[in-house]
């Protein structure tokens, strides 16, 4: 669905106004299995080179996609790929609108949420057990010294294992992307881990965040902010009965999980930008949600759809004001920043799709289909 989207935002909203220099790599699942998947390499190399790309959703196929599009494998996650490619932290925020008032009673400022984009489970190794056996960890150094190896379970028949990694650069460097957004937004930076049971792997990232925040202490001291370390679970809680305005950094897989949670709380995934941000300066920005299936599914029956596209128009904005300060067109930035605002004085005036109509305060008389919002922001950006 996001696809069909995409090619209205380009149509409506964009192509009368700018004229841009596209790079176009299709990462449409069937164009990624005719290429082998190069396609998503090649459009990760190309924002290496350029500095900026804006992405669209994309499939990440199951066993149930892999039948549907006859596919010669079940292809990895492309931001899995790309994110490996360009290492760096992904910073989702939500989009505040004022008659979307947040599920979340106390919640006053939008929660950013910095995942660390690199590694645990997203780069494992599984392996189903068959039988009794032993499964060990073993570490051999480059220089063949000093091997290590450590006992994972004592297997007395079937189960399952999974060896996961990270880095010690790439954490340093998430902490400092971090640290970076905080101190640039002005907020005070949260980060959660589970370092009382995970007292290696847990307590490494810990550590980091500690020594790299020290580093910065009077940085944030001069804003009036600071840097707080919580259990996970803790944060959890605190996040709940907090006001907002905070960055919540997350290992991987809690930045997967905890970002929709405070999109829905803010009141639905259409509603929340994410940017990755690589050490390189590189960034890539799109929508947190994925391809909105179901809707594409009743889209092909040729029913109407009511998909909220506010999530992919800002991920244009994003990338536009981003190439409009690297090249120094100031024009651009006030586009993309106009369009942006459009876009909520749109839903502010009314006009909304069926996910925001739900929960909108005044609740509108009807709600708006997918090409009837887009067609009404379209219009007040003309006029
Ligand atoms: P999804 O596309 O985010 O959609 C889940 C549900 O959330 C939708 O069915 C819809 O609820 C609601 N929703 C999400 N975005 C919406 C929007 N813009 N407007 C209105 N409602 C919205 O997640 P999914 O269905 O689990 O995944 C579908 C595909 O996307 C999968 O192939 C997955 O691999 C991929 N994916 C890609 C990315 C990415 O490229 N960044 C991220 C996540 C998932 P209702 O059905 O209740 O209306
Ligand atoms: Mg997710």
């Amino acid at each position: 669905m996001t696809r069909i989207i995409w090619k209205m935002i380009k149509d409506k909203l964009l192509s009368p106004h700018l004229a841009i220099d596209l790079k176009y790599f299709d990462l449409g699942i069937r164009h990624r299995d005719e290429t082998d998947d190069q396609v998503t390499i090649d459009a990760a190399n190309a924002v290496k080179e350029l500095g900026v790309g804006v992405k669209c959703a994309t499939i990440t196929p199951n066993a149930a996609r892999v039948k549907e599009y006859h596919l010669k494998q079940a292809w990895k996650s492309p931001n899995g790929t790309i994110r490996s490619i360009l290492d760096g932290t992904v910073f989702r925020k939500p989009i505040i609108v004022k008659n979307i008032p947040p599920a979340v009673r106390s919640w006053k400022k939008p929660i950013s949420i910095g995942r660390h984009a690199y590694g645990d489970i997203y780069k494992s190794v599984e392996y189903k057990v068959p039988g009794a056996g032993k499964a060990e960890l073993v570490f051999t150094p480059a220089d063949g010294r000093g091997k290590v190896s450590l006992l994972v379970h004592e297997f007395k028949g079937p189960g399952v294992i999974m060896g996961i990694h990270n880095t010690e650069k790439s954490i340093r460097s998430f902490a400092g992307a971090c640290l970076n957004y905080a101190l640039g937004e002005k907020c005070d930076l949260w980060f959660g881990a589970k370092d009382t049971i995970s007292k290696t792997y847990h307590a490494f990232f810990k550590e980091i965040f500690d020594h790299e925040a020290a580093a910065r202490k009077t940085d944030f001291e001069k804003q009036g902010t600071r840097y707080r370390y919580m259990l996970i679970d803790d944060a959890v809680a605190q996040i709940m009965k907090a006001e907002g305005g905070m960055l919540w950094a997350c290992m991987n897989y809690d930045g997967d999980v905890m970002s929709d949670m405070v999109a829905s709380g803010f009141g639905s995934l259409g509603l929340m930008t994410s940017v990755l941000v690589s050490p390189g300066g590189q960034y890539v920005y799109e929508a947190a949600h994925g391809t909105v299936m179901r809707h594409y599914y009743e889209h092909l029956k040729g029913n109407p759809t009511s998909t909220n596209s506010v999530a992919s128009i800002f991920a244009w904005t994003g990338a536009i004001s981003r190439r409009g300060e690297m090249d120094g067109t100031p024009e651009v930035v006030q586009f993309a920043r106009r369009l942006e605002q459009v876009v909520v004085a749109t839903i502010e005036g009314g006009t909304m799709t069926k996910d925001l109509a739900a929960i909108a305060e005044p609740k509108p008389g009807t709600f708006a289909n997918t090409e009837v919002f887009l067609d009404a922001v379209a219009k007040r950006l003309s006029s």
